[in-house]
């Protein structure tokens, strides 16, 4: 029997203001632990919170960018637990009224589009960090994370496979860097995602029965984690055996998911409206002034590089990436005015150069306008563009200029007929047999020819000018 994964995902994005959702306490990250806390935040009794306007306005930009519809009365409610990073006893969250509500993002997956539904966005605080004593058996707390602001955004079953979950939560997180609302560093938490999956007949319409999984720190541990589920819940129906809801914990060194809790002592949080705040209302006024901040988003733009730069759509996607990177594409652009050419060189050699180093875009040493000055070089033929790649490096790895390179290094390409003639001349004297081969009919030698001409002149004759003497000096 063929098998269909059904999965959705549960994504908590940290939120770059300045100061707590309910207090006025630093959000900043990396500061010494219990240094950013206030009673507010440490949940004494009889303390009030105050929600941060700034945190609303943040939640609905990212509402509006998803296309979700934003409701005009929403409710902050107590999730009542009890663990050691959550001194209050309970979280504050919203349930049954949330923020905005039946959006969607899309994402481009085998070369089509898939739209995402997303059930609910809404708002949050964290809870505190426990540090847990690698030698002692002791665990610590900080409080600098209580209060926190995040935002839950919580997907339609409509996802597929584990490919497709990656796509989604790289849209999200593009997405969120673009409004500029959450660094989306997955490492250092900010951007956290539990998924629930199950599986069914393919062409069942009935969903089977779901897991959760949680702690996946990195888009290849999601990928790897949901690959596993899938797998493992095949297995146990294809014995006979039933799927039981549960959440179960990735481990990443074991490559395998494992039982955390089961349903039996799944969580009855008693919610409840909170007392301590009162609903948001939110006018269609202040929605519209929201509207008004939204930047260009990844898929304006990257609509856009498909039609003013002709760009094919799989470049348009990894070119839109970031905001940073689009910039950079577009800073190439100006300085070389040839989008195809800047989208190869900015594509495959210079992403593919930072990755080597792990660095992103922001940290590239080569300005815009240099790599514009070197496809220019090339353009004109300058240079070759294998030639090209060699300057490149040493770009990259000094920081000077194309135009300098080229000149200290001799590397200018020959377009000198008579010059490569002479040497295309010497070159056939000293190979007479494949000479002889070539006006026998093998054809495919005049490679071989060119490749000795590039070997005499350190990859600097031109080419396409090669190509026509040899093909000229050797005719029958
Ligand atoms: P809960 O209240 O337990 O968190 P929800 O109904 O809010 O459950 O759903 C949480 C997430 O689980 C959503 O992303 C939803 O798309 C997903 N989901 C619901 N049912 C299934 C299923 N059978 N298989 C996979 N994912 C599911
Ligand atoms: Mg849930
Ligand atoms: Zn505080």
């Amino acid at each position: 029997m063929k098998y269909e994964a059904v999965i959705g995902l549960e994504v908590h994005a940290q939120l770059l203001t300045d100061s707590k959702i309910f207090c006025s306490c630093s959000t900043q990250f990396g500061a010494p632990p219990n240094s950013h806390v206030c009673p507010v935040c440490l949940g004494m009794p009889g303390v009030l919170p105050v929600l941060n306007k700034q945190v609303v306005n943040f939640a609905m930009k990212m509402a509006l960018a998803t296309h979700c519809r934003i409701n005009p009365f929403s409710v902050f409610a107590r999730k009542n637990y009890f663990y050691p990073d959550l001194p209050k006893g309970y979280q504050i969250s919203q349930y049954e009224h949330p923020l905005a509500e039946d959006g969607w993002v899309e994402i481009e997956i085998n070369g089509g589009k898939k739209r995402i539904g997303i059930i609910r966005i809404h708002m949050e605080e964290d809870a505190g960090k426990l540090i847990h004593d690698p030698y002692k058996p002791v665990s610590y707390v900080d409080f600098n994370r209580t209060g926190v602001p995040l935002i839950e955004i919580v997907s339609k079953p409509d996802i597929r496979s584990p490919e497709e979950a990656v796509a989604y939560l790289k849209k999200l997180r593009s997405i969120l860097r673009y409004l500029e609302i959450c660094d989306g560093n997955m490492e250092e938490g900010s951007f956290r995602c539990d998924a629930n999956v199950s599986v069914r007949p393919l062409g069942s319409e009935k969903f089977g029965t779901r897991t959760e999984l949680k702690n996946m720190n990195s888009f290849k541990h999601v990928q790897r984690a949901l690959a596993y589920e899938i797998e493992r819940q095949i297995s146990v129906l294809e014995e006979g055996d039933v799927v039981v809801q549960e959440t179960r914990l990735w481990d990443e060194a074991k490559g395998v998911t494992r039982s955390m809790r089961g349903k039996e002592e799944a969580h009855d949080y008693r919610y409840f409206p909170d007392p301590d705040l009162v609903p948001v209302e939110i006018d269609s006024e202040w929605i519209e002034e929201i509207r008004q901040t939204l930047p260009e988003l990844p898929d304006e733009k990257k609509e856009r590089f498909i039609k003013e730069y002709q760009l094919p759509p799989y470049d348009a996607e990894v070119l839109t990436s970031s905001k940073e990177l689009a910039h950079y594409f577009e800073a190439v652009v100006s300085a070389c005015h040839n989008p195809k050419m800047a989208s190869n060189w900015v594509m495959s050699e210079l992403l593919g150069r930072l990755n080597q180093d792990k660095r992103d875009i922001t940290e590239c040493p080569i300005a815009p306008e240099a790599l514009g000055e070197l496809i220019q070089l090339i353009t004109k033929g300058t240079i070759s563009g294998k030639i090209g790649k060699t300057v490149f490096e040493e770009m990259y790895e000094t920081g000077a200029s194309a135009t300098e390179i080229v000149k200290k290094k001799g590397l200018v390409q020959i377009t000198d007929e008579g010059v490569l003639r002479e040497i295309a001349q010497k070159i056939i004297e000293t190979h007479p047999k494949e000479a002889e081969q070539y006006k026998a009919g093998k054809e495919k030698l005049l490679g071989f020819f060119v490749g000795q001409m590039m070997k005499e002149t350190k990859g600097k004759a031109n080419p396409q000018l090669a190509n026509k003497i040899f093909k000229e000096l050797l005719k029958g």
